[in-house]
């Protein structure tokens, strides 16, 4: 997602990239393919970058572990400077070039929740047994009962 911009004038210059890449997410991989494309002019010594961004994330349920694929589509505006920015508000570039991997990484680090659900409704999985309690009941019994209790319940019974 290198655009070169030692050629770069006044007019707008178009470009388009897809890349494979993984995103760290609470210290897992992410798997994800995204797809940038739009537009780089320079203005002074700044680079603006218009464009549009349509990620595709292989996500798993932080409930229930299940993968599932999430959609974002998400405008991208950036502004890169080739002189250092002292305020730290613009990308700079990487050898007269631009990178944008980063500045759309953390775009969709963003927008991410902090919790990801394969849905709204998810069970999860079963604390004693594993089992994906989507796919219907494992038949444990997940009441918890405090051991010292039963012991009392048990006295109260045998009365
Ligand atoms: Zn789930
Ligand atoms: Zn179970």
């Amino acid at each position: 997602m290198l655009i070169d911009v030692r050629n770069l004038a006044g007019e707008r210059k178009e470009f388009s990239f897809t890349e494979d890449m993984n995103i760290s997410r609470s210290g897992i991989d992410v798997p994800c393919t995204v797809n940038i494309a739009g537009t780089v002019y320079k203005a002074y010594s700044e680079y603006i970058v218009e464009g549009k961004v349509k990620a595709v994330l292989n996500l798993s349920c932080d409930l229930c572990l299940t993968p599932f694929e999430t959609r974002l589509d998400f405008d991208f505006n950036e502004v890169y400077s080739d002189t250092p920015d002292t305020e730290g508000e613009l990308w700079e570039l990487s050898d007269k070039a631009i990178d944008l991997k980063p500045a759309v990484v953390a775009d969709i680090m963003l927008l991410l929740p902090m919790q990801v659900l394969c849905s709204e409704q998810c069970k999860g999985l079963c604390p004693k047994c594993g089992h994906n309690l989507n796919d219907g009941d494992c038949g444990c019994d997940r009441g918890y009962v405090n051991p010292q209790f039963e012991g009392l319940l048990k006295l109260f019974n045998d009365k």
